[in-house]
């Protein structure tokens, strides 16, 4: 039954641009676990002996989990504002917000933090809509630019802000683990829009609120 191969779209069939939302067809939960099992025989070990036996399934499980932001649109998340603000136009900042993603190119975990900041123009969204934000674009398979960058033009394009940064500071077990080995290493992103872009002084004071000197982030993006 395992063996009755049917038909599966391939990646090489869906455009390349991120705009598009055409994905391949999603193989079914058998086929997703026997492809497991033959990692399992690439590894060198037997996924038929005991401990292994519901590994296949519990990957599987894990693989909802860890890619569970395809399943969720990062602008509908953003569509709930709030308008009356008392005219409050400082920055809002939330820091440290610790997350898991995934490395695109080994499937590898990403572990790190977000600081995400913007300066309001009249609507302003739920704190913890930043933080499911977030999520949406760690629980994917990503490089830590291209979601540094997507988290930053999504709030932009949503709230319309004076301004939006995002600094990301992670380290890549597909580096720690793995090839160079290079266990203390983080890597830090960013991404300045608006008033975080065109003013040193916006873009300090966010920089001394997430406790980062200015020299780690570059002028640009
Ligand atoms: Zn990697």
């Amino acid at each position: 039954m395992a063996n009755s191969r049917k038909p599966r779209a391939t990646s090489s069939r869906v455009p390349k641009s991120p705009a598009a939302r055409v994905r391949p067809e999603r193989p079914s939960q058998d086929e997703a676990e026997e492809a497991v099992r033959t990692l399992i025989r690439w590894a060198g070990d037997n996924p038929d002996r005991e401990g292994l036996a519901g590994t296949p399934e519990r990957v599987v499980r894990a693989y909802r989990e860890f890619f569970r932001g395809y399943e969720q649109d990062p602008h509908a998340v953003l569509k709930r504002t709030f308008e009356e603000t008392d005219g409050y136009d400082e920055m809002i900042v939330l820091k440290d917000m610790r997350f898991e993603s995934h490395c695109e190119h080994h499937i590898a975990p990403i572990i790190g933090r977000a600081h995400i900041a913007y300066l309001p123009h009249h609507r302003v969204v739920g704190i913890s809509k930043l933080a499911r934000l977030l999520d949406c674009y760690a629980k994917r398979l990503q490089i830590q630019e291209k979601m540094t960058a997507q988290i930053a033009n999504t709030l932009q394009e949503v709230l319309q802000p004076r301004g939006v940064a995002v600094v990301i500071d992670a380290s890549h077990q597909c580096m720690t683990t793995r090839g160079v080995h290079k266990p203390n290493t983080s890597m830090v992103t960013s991404r300045m829009l608006g008033a975080f872009r065109t003013d040193p002084s916006t873009r300090r004071e966010f920089l001394a609120i997430i406790g980062l000197p200015p020299s780690t982030v570059a002028s640009s993006s």
